[in-house]
């Protein structure tokens, strides 16, 4: 028998119970000029990123999968998407918490689109890491993208975008491995931080 939680309290209920939806509704997403975003990571949308992280919680998964297909079916471009990809994490990270959770979105959201997922991006560490600056850190990891043979329209999925750098520097890979459109998506952005004056 099938047993159902609220995945933000874990109240035994079929789905988010009211209260926990209306938390995660408020985290509105802060304006990202590099991914569709469907929610603001802070809060209870934080809270459950981090469980799912390294839980790999699927009623969280399933929820956070939900949010952005529905943002994300609010873009023109969703139509032509041909395939669905994501940006992997480190391998070390991979095998601590049991699973990718950009790959794990990215494989909710073909189903929800009907669109095959593929694994496309490739991650590679570039230089040394160690002592290095933080600049140096920055060019320390790039992105490869596997050739594609046919012009493709294809969505990136991460988690949450902090910088953009990482959704950049995807989109960058795809082009050049031939894809004809980039559409990146991330389930939550860090808040833009305050301006000082
Ligand atoms: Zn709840």
């Amino acid at each position: 028998m099938f047993k159902y939680q609220c995945a933000g309290c874990g109240q035994a209920i079929p789905t988010s119970c009211a209260g926990c939806a209306a938390k995660i509704a408020s985290c509105l997403p802060p304006h990202c000029d590099d991914a569709v975003v469907a929610l603001s990571y802070e809060g209870l949308v934080r809270e459950l990123m981090l469980g799912f992280k390294y839980n790999n919680q699927r009623a969280v998964a399933a929820m956070f999968a939900d949010r952005l297909h529905e943002t994300l079916r609010t873009i023109p471009e969703i139509g032509c998407i041909d395939v669905v990809t994501w940006v992997p994490t480190t391998r070390e990270r991979r095998m601590e918490r049991g699973h990718d959770q950009a790959e794990t979105l990215a494989r909710k959201l073909g189903r929800l689109l009907n669109v095959p997922v593929r694994k496309l991006l490739v991650r590679e560490t570039v230089g040394h890491q160690t002592g290095s600056s933080r600049a140096k850190r920055l060019v320390g990891v790039s992105l490869r993208a596997r050739k594609l043979s046919v012009p493709t329209s294809v969505l990136v999925v991460d988690d949450v975008v902090t910088t953009g750098a990482t959704m950049r520097m995807a989109k960058q890979a795809l082009w050049l491995a031939g894809a004809a459109r980039v559409v990146c998506a991330a389930v939550a952005a860090t808040p833009a931080p305050v301006q000082r004056r």
